[in-house]
């Protein structure tokens, strides 16, 4: 029997992982991200919140005192409730930018996420009390570029692939690149393959997405959960979603059913990889693939 797990609370301080850039560690907490705060001369930028009002306050206060006066943007790598839905502790004071596409799926679907994620449990839905959904003053298709003072952040909306709307900002001066849940450290990707209701998440759009993060180049890669690494990172992730995607169509070649190879999936690359976390998404992603890959075979017939 798993334990249960802590409450998704924000609870570290940030640590400086490159000149003004600091992360507020997840902690290895389920549903909590890991949160970026970069400092510029003149302009500071956050990356993500934490999940509710709560979370999104104490993000608040770090950023306050990092900034120091200086004006403050916000942004959020996707709409997903435990890397945006504390953005209201910064209304009003910074300018929130968003990717276009992330704002469209937040209004789809922000407010069902809010309820789904209220039945995972009294510590997730007390941290949702009072959330409100927040839209951006500035929204960006494709590229865009926040001038921060002797930094720059380049903020990239990617298009479908964990979601609709997933967005990178990558840091050129200090080659840092944040990546939401595009990239995990030591923890399974993460499927909202979740039929009828959402089935947006495109494994193999995903995978193409992950190559060309790797040639980004960057030297930091801060994942949406798990520990800060190298571009390692990135290529740890594309290869387990290839693994997913080929094991898949092999066992589909095999007869399997889509219950038959979620199981064996399942119990493979838990074995595969005992020291990651959120095992319970490997079925969902298995699920994914298998989609996609009986469509690609009718297709062809
Ligand atoms: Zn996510």
């Amino acid at each position: 029997m798993e334990a249960t797990p802590p409450p998704p609370v924000v609870e570290k301080d940030p640590r400086e992982v490159a000149d003004g850039v600091y992360v507020i560690p997840d902690g290895r907490v389920p549903l909590v991200p890991n949160v970026g705060i970069v400092v510029g001369d003149r302009a500071a930028l956050v990356i993500d919140t934490g999940m509710g009002p709560r979370n999104g306050a104490t993000v608040r206060s770090h950023a306050d005192r990092l900034a120091a006066g200086r004006q403050m943007f916000l942004t959020l790598t996707h709409f997903h409730p435990e890397h945006g839905y504390g953005a209201q502790a910064f209304a009003g004071d910074a300018v929130t930018v968003y990717n276009r596409a992330q704002l469209d799926e937040l209004r789809a679907k922000g407010a069902g996420y809010v309820e789904l994620f209220k039945t995972f449990g009294a510590p997730v839905a007390a941290e949702l009390e009072g959330v409100e959904l927040v839209e951006p003053e500035i929204v960006y298709d494709g590229t865009a570029e926040l001038e921060l003072g002797g930094s720059r952040a380049l903020l990239r909306d990617w298009g479908r692939a964990h979601t609709l709307g997933d967005q990178t900002v990558f840091l050129p001066e200090q080659r840092v690149l944040f990546t939401g849940d595009l990239v995990e450290e030591r923890c399974f990707a993460i499927f909202p393959w979740f039929p009828p209701d959402d089935v947006d998440v495109d494994g193999h759009r995903w995978i193409e997405v992950l190559e060309e993060l790797e040639r980004l180049d960057p030297a930091i890669v801060v994942p949406g959960h798990g520990d800060v690494g190298g571009p390692e990172l990135i290529a740890t992730a594309r290869e387990y979603l290839e693994l997913l995607r080929d094991e898949t169509a092999r066992l589909a070649d095999e007869g399997a059913t889509e219950d038959d190879l979620a199981a064996e999936l399942d119990r493979s690359l838990r074995a595969l990889h005992p020291d990651w976390a959120q095992p319970e998404w490997i079925a969902f992603g298995a699920r994914c693939f298998y989609t996609a890959y009986t469509r690609e075979l009718a297709a062809r017939s």
